[in-house]
């Protein structure tokens, strides 16, 4: 098929202007028609509808609010196999010097790499993908022949189990495709190892884009001080803090086996010993807390689903940065982070402030910080920056 094959989408007047300042969605109600007959995950070519002038290629999903996401704005382009080896490739390319200083990053990370709704994770010789777009859906077996063809690794795990998918009507599913087990060692630029079974593991197995976040963090720790990992998972700060020269870490997760996962971390980092796990809502954890901590660590899930939930989030993030600041000791230091989509930095920063006001805490700025170097933010597209943290000096 060539380019010129593709079906045509028309864009209602002005909606083009979003697309051409470099975001890659367009939504459904900005075509004049979202046609049934054409399959979701085919490639279309949108144009506008006044003069039909070339906008850009993209894949098209009739079933999602998302009805198209950009692939090209090149009218010559030829969307091909080849063109996702390209792009697969420049982006492996671009973690290359971050790979020479750690076993696993995000190799891909969907938009921001320009391949919408695509993730891919290299955990030292394995590899994860995460699928979000029926475009990439429809090219699976071709999507795993590249990567078999590009990477050659000794496992590749299909993590297809997100919320995003049951927006874009695609199945939940979780597999191995390739391989004899998921289990994979992952080392930090610090030196820290983590075990990581890939498959049974929450998000694509590991907690990548916190990475560098974990190891600079360390730049804060004294020797004998006292540490709280909230919403540890299996450890990534815990076991950092700690091989930092922390004298003791609680680390706190609901989660039974991420916490099992952790011990098991920690013994391989030897820093077991220091670490004391406690199997808890977090939120109610906090409320009973009394000892005074010189670090804290906040990072919960994502606490908004929607648009919707976020007046209750807000009231979330105010709760557990208040009662974590009126636990830090005076001169400690508190990192709070959301990853929640719908939660600006500005308004990280205002649950702050009032936290600070409402504990009645001095709270100085030390760092502002985001996800790893792996995931970038595209600037055309506010939406790809979802992780926020900073990083406090509490007075
Ligand atoms: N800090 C971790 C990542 C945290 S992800 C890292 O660096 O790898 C969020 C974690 O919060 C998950 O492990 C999840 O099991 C846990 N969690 C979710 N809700 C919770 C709650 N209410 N109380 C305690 N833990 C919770």
């Amino acid at each position: 098929m060539t380019s010129n094959d593709f079906p045509i989408l028309r864009l209602k007047k002005n909606e083009e202007r979003r697309i051409y300042s470099g975001h890659l969605w367009a939504f459904s109600n900005e075509f004049v028609e979202v046609p049934k007959n054409i399959a979701a995950g085919s490639i279309v070519k949108i144009v506008r509808d006044l003069d039909e002038r070339f906008v850009a290629f993209g894949f098209y999903n009739p079933h999602s609010l998302i009805a198209a996401r950009i692939l090209s704005r090149d009218p010559v382009e030829q969307i091909d196999t080849d063109f996702f080896r390209r792009r697969l490739v420049a982006a492996a390319d671009r973690r290359a010097l971050l790979l020479s200083s750690r076993n696993s990053a995000r190799i891909v990370h969907s938009e921001s790499d320009l391949l919408p709704g695509l993730v891919i994770d290299k955990f030292d010789d394995a590899i994860a993908f995460q699928i979000s777009s029926a475009g990439f859906e429809v090219r699976k077996d071709e999507l795993i022949a590249l990567i078999e063809e590009l990477w050659k690794p000794r496992a590749i795990v299909e993590k297809n189990a997100t919320h995003t998918r049951t927006l874009e009507g695609l199945e939940q599913i979780e597999r191995l495709v390739k391989g004899d087990s998921a289990e994979a060692l992952i080392t930090d630029s610090a030196g820290s190892k983590f075990t990581s079974d890939i498959l049974t593991g929450q998000k694509t197995g590991f907690y990548l884009d916190q990475m560098e976040n974990r190891t600079e963090l360390r730049r804060y720790v004294k020797p004998g001080m006292k540490v709280l990992d909230l919403f540890s998972n299996d450890g990534g700060f815990a076991i950092n803090l700690a091989a930092a020269g922390a004298a003791s870490v609680i680390a706190v997760d609901s989660s039974v086996p991420a916490l099992k996962r952790l011990k098991l971390n920690a013994s391989a980092n030897r820093v077991a010993e220091k670490i004391t796990t406690v199997a808890r809502d977090c939120f109610d954890f906090l409320q009973e807390q009394t000892e005074a901590l010189d670090m804290i660590v906040v990072d919960p899930p994502s606490l908004v689903k929607s648009k919707r939930d976020l007046p209750q989030a807000v009231r979330s993030y105010q709760s557990l940065n208040q009662h974590a600041l009126r636990l830090v000791a005076p001169e400690g230091v508190l990192f709070t982070a959301s990853c929640s989509h719908h939660m600006s930095r500005d308004l990280l920063a205002e649950v702050i402030q009032e936290a600070a006001r409402k504990s009645r805490r001095t709270v100085t700025v030390l760092e502002e910080r985001g996800a790893g170097i792996d995931h970038p933010i595209l600037v055309g597209m506010p939406e790809t920056a979802y992780l926020h943290a900073f990083v406090l000096r509490v007075l």
